[in-house]
């Protein structure tokens, strides 16, 4: 069976919710714990039906956002799935009040319970058209960034196909395809502007509603962190600013040398090397054929995993028109099956995706057994984990797509990987400044923005473009509109891969074997107690970020990267 034979339908909602309440009074009138088990598993069962058809509905309207049937349906889904999340909602009263309590943590762990009792804090009836309001905001953001239609050399092209401008090894293309993103976002300004005025209002208020003091709270029960707070968050940002900053600033001084610039600005960032940067060497099919390979040697769990993708389909690569932008990892219940989506544009990223999604799905495809829907996946910092670890598990293996340019491309994709962790925190210091002032202009905003700019991005020059320089280019970060606090732990799980690159770098059989540990766990532990297991530092903890960036450090400036 391949992912096109997978069918939709679309669900009858009535008879969904008739079925969940009958499954549900089982559940609660159970006279045996074992009657309780079974009920709670015929609730799963249903919800993954419904979640199936909903990730379908996801998966196709953003391989082609234009298919109008997909866009019938992507409304559908923003209607009812607040409904759902309200009959989950139930359901998760119901379960930590069980009868069975005991017998039930027993069977599947303490953690469902942690996750329920968030859960139950972030929703209630009240908020019901406030999440449909913030659905359709969201919804409105990804497809006015989709429709961007930029004229560049000739052809007409959608944002992620700028991106190989970006990186041009001429300075005036580079220059030029920046200043066309720009203007495409300037243009747009006011509605940007007005989208996000509203994601924050709407938010803001759903807050209040539920009793917090702000979003803040609100968003971190949201996303499930259980063991920290925003108060460990500041002071990791700290431990970033202190030890990492610095580094990365040297490094963009490298790369202005590299490139025989007297000033880097930031249409150069994207270029680390003069003689170009490291591209792989071959077009997509001669990518996922060596990606085929390479997961094959790499281990027999690997193997097995990317056999199953390429054998049903499960990856969808191309960049096309109307596609939807960026790149995701998603799974669809009932078929036990990952699904990868990206938009190939033929850089080093294309590589990337074949590692970091990849690493995702393999994850999940690790997973998969869990009974709870709740422990396919773990929270979001922790699934990061996966992903950029296996960006490094793979790197023996880079030198099938990038031949001559290796250590070029080793070079770029760890001092990347640093230079992104101060983007990351100023993402992050953005947010819990917006959260907790709600109420101040566009304007105020932008400057803030600017300013969190100048601190953990001290190098960034914006070379007269007004726009940029007022700060705007945090409409091009989706997270900020649709994910809120969802991106400090793409830093943190950064961190977490640095230690597994380092392990690996010393001896690969016991790296790999905490990684497996650490993938099959799923979700069925928080983040602190998920890195207890797969033996990584907890990275809140001052002097860690220290530590951990030592070994990485001392690689980048062992590179002679002026001969590269
Ligand atoms: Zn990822």
């Amino acid at each position: 069976m391949k992912f096109k034979d997978y069918k939709y339908s679309r669900p009858d909602v009535e008879k969904f919710e008739d079925d969940f309440r009958g499954a549900l009074k089982l559940f609660r009138e159970a006279n045996s714990s074992e009657n309780q088990i079974n009920a709670l598993k015929m609730i799963n069962k249903l919800r993954n039906s419904f979640e199936t058809q909903m990730e379908l509905i996801m998966i196709r309207h953003s391989i082609d956002t234009t298919d109008e049937f997909y866009e019938e349906e992507n409304n559908f889904s923003d209607e009812v799935m607040p409904s759902f999340e309200g009959l989950i909602n139930e359901y998760y009263h119901e379960l930590v009040n069980a009868k069975y309590r005991k017998e039930l943590e027993k069977e599947f762990g303490e953690h469902i319970f942690n996750l329920a009792d968030m859960v139950l804090k972030t929703f209630s009836p009240d908020i019901l058209e406030d999440l449909k309001l913030e659905n359709k905001l969201s919804s409105e953001y990804v497809k006015l960034r989709a429709a961007a239609k930029i004229d560049f050399e000739g052809e007409e092209r959608n944002i992620s196909q700028m991106q190989v401008f970006l990186e041009s090894k001429d300075r005036d293309i580079r220059k030029r395809a920046s200043r066309e993103v720009s203007e495409f976002f300037k243009q747009n300004e006011a509605e940007f502007d007005r989208i996000f005025d509203e994601l924050v209002h709407v938010r803001d208020k759903m807050a209040r509603k539920l009793g917090f003091k702000n979003y803040i709270e609100l968003g971190y029960n949201k996303l499930m962190r259980s063991d920290y707070d925003y108060k460990m968050v500041s002071n990791y940002r700290k431990q970033i600013y202190n030890s990492i900053v610095p580094f990365a600033t040297k490094l963009r001084d490298r790369q202005a040398k590299r490139l025989n610039l007297d000033k880097l600005y930031y249409y150069d960032e994207g270029l680390q090397f003069l003689s170009g940067n490291a591209n792989p060497h071959g077009d997509s099919d001669w990518i996922i054929d060596n990606g085929r390979k390479m997961y094959k040697e790499l281990s027999h769990e690997t193997d097995e995993f990317f056999k199953f993708m390429m054998d049903r389909e499960l990856m969808d690569v191309l960049a096309k028109k109307g596609k939807a932008g960026g790149g995701y990892c998603t799974y669809i219940s009932d078929y036990k099956s990952p699904f990868i989506f990206s938009n190939f544009n033929g850089t080093s990223g294309d590589i990337d995706v074949l590692t970091h999604e990849a690493g995702h799905a393999f994850q999940v495809y690790s997973s998969r057994d869990y009974e709870l829907p709740e422990y396919i996946w773990p929270t979001l910092e922790a699934c990061e984990i996966h992903s950029m670890s296996m960006e490094f598990f793979t790197w023996n293996w880079m030198g099938l797509f990038f031949k001559d340019d290796v250590e070029k491309y080793k070079f770029t994709h760890l001092s990347d990987a640093v230079l992104f962790i101060p983007y990351g925190a100023a993402v992050d210091e953005f947010q819990h400044f917006v959260y907790e002032n709600p109420n101040v202009s566009v304007d105020e905003r932008k400057s803030k923005w600017r300013e969190l700019e100048r601190k953990y991005l001290p190098h960034r020059e914006y070379d007269e473009d007004d726009f940029l320089d007022r700060g705007g280019y945090w409409f091009r970060q989706g997270h900020i509109f649709m994910n809120p606090f969802y991106y400090i732990d793409y830093t943190l799980a950064q961190v977490c891969a640095f230690e597994f690159w380092h392990k690996s770098n010393r001896d690969m059989k016991s790296a790999w074997n905490d990684y497996l540990k650490l993938c099959k766990m799923g979700g069925s532990k928080p983040f602190l107690e998920l890195l207890k297991v797969a033996n990584l530092h907890n990275p809140f903890r001052d002097g860690s970020i220290d530590e951990i960036i030592k070994p990485v450090k001392e690689y980048l400036q062992g590179v002679d990267d002026l001969s590269l």
